[in-house]
């Protein structure tokens, strides 16, 4: 198979839809990885220089994510070529016209992602019906509002402290990003008696030992400031972040700001990881022969899309917090037990879970 089409392996992906809308200039490819697990879920990321092998990669991400979770949804993504920052009115038609293309695709479920919002949701829903990440009025959870993956991310690493004998109270947490995930993971953080030493966005970085006051750096940004405004600490530049000694450290901005160039320079015993691939795979290894536990990506900041599977199965809001508590919570230790039990990163721990779950839903399916 390779040969013919150049990737897939025995999970997927199981269909790529090439789109075209001549009139409009709208290029987009959907991935849908794997469907063992159910209807696949994942977001529409709209920007300039997507490519279809990007959406497969992200769909099998999906993929992994979902049956890690243990959701009843495979993976998928979809990507449209072009400037998310285009003018509303003709993003709105490029959004309803992506939407009717893939109308018929029953197995991808369109959420959002880079570029597309709530109210892109609602289009796609107003359109097909289908879609999750809604506007509140249409029944959505706004996870970013209430704090969805910062929620789970907290949760995971109260697991992970207890593995490594480390207390929470007073345990020191640096947070690399402080948008819709960091800035929850601080304050759930907070609420269970860790102190949050510094963290940092595009401009700088700002610490204290003392820990900073979380509601008032909340209050910053959401006046459209940057942390390195923040009167009650030290500031420095974006980089130092990466040093500041930690028992903590949180990505939560960018993909692989973490790398072979500046893995050494990371000062704490647990790497929580809320972006998506913040640390680059060799990243990950030098982190772990040094003794840090590195939380996967797709296992620990999953808080979000548990959110989005509720929405869409009629869940309200008041469950939506239990529900990633028990998951989170199992799903770690269960990494973790196993990645100490047989001597193997934390990754590819969380990788064999998630797809011993989608083989084992695939026998139970006609096709897999
Ligand atoms: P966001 O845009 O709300 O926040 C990102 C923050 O990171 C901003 O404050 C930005 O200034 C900062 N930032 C960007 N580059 C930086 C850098 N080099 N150094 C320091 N700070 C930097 O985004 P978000 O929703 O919080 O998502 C953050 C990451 O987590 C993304 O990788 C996203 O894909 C991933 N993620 C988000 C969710 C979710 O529920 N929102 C779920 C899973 C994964």
């Amino acid at each position: 198979m390779d040969e013919i089409f150049g990737f897939g392996d025995e999970l997927g992906p199981g269909k790529v839809l090439h789109i075209y809308l001549p009139k409009l200039g709208l290029r987009s490819v959907v991935a849908v990885d794997n469907t063992a697990c159910g209807a696949s879920i994942g977001g529409v990321r709209f920007a300039p220089d997507v490519t279809a092998e990007e959406a497969c990669r992200l769909a099998r991400a999906m993929t992994l994510k979902n049956a890690a979770a243990g959701l009843p949804h495979g993976g998928g993504k979809a990507v449209i070529a072009g400037d998310p920052k285009m003018d509303a009115p003709r993003k709105e038609e490029w959004i309803r016209a992506f939407a009717q293309a893939i109308s018929s695709l029953e197995d991808y479920i369109a959420g959002p992602d880079m570029g597309t919002d709530e109210i892109a949701m609602g289009w796609i829903q107003d359109e097909i019906g289908r879609a999750v990440g809604l506007p509140r009025e249409l029944g959505g959870i706004p996870l970013d509002e209430i704090g969805a993956t910062g929620f789970g991310l907290s949760v995971a690493i109260e697991v992970a402290a207890k593995t490594i004998s480390l207390t929470m109270q007073g345990a020191r947490v640096a947070i690399q990003g402080f948008g819709a995930v960091g800035k929850h993971a601080a304050r759930f953080l907070v609420g269970k008696g860790c102190r949050v030493v510094a963290c940092s966005d595009t401009r700088g970085t700002v610490s204290t030992d003392d820990g900073l006051d979380i509601d008032g750096l909340i209050a910053l940004k959401e006046a459209g400031k940057s942390v390195t405004e923040f009167a009650g600490g030290e500031n420095s530049g974006p980089e130092a972040i990466l040093g500041v000694p930690c028992d903590v450290w949180i990505p939560a901005a960018r993909p692989d700001v973490v790398n072979r160039d500046n893995a050494a320079m990371l000062d704490t015993r647990i790497v929580a990881e809320g972006a998506n691939i913040p640390c680059t795979l060799e990243a990950e290894a030098m982190l772990a022969q040094r003794g840090v536990l590195v939380l996967p990506d797709f296992v620990v900041n999953a808080g979000g899309v548990i959110c989005a599977a509720i929405e869409y199965h009629g869940g309200t809001g008041s469950s939506v917090f239990g529900v990633i508590e028990e998951k989170i919570r199992r799903n770690t230790a269960s990494v973790l037990e196993t990645a100490i039990r047989t001597h193997t990163y934390t990754r590819d721990a969380a990788i064999e879970m998630a797809a011993q779950r989608v083989h084992k839903a695939a026998r139970a399916r006609r096709w897999g």
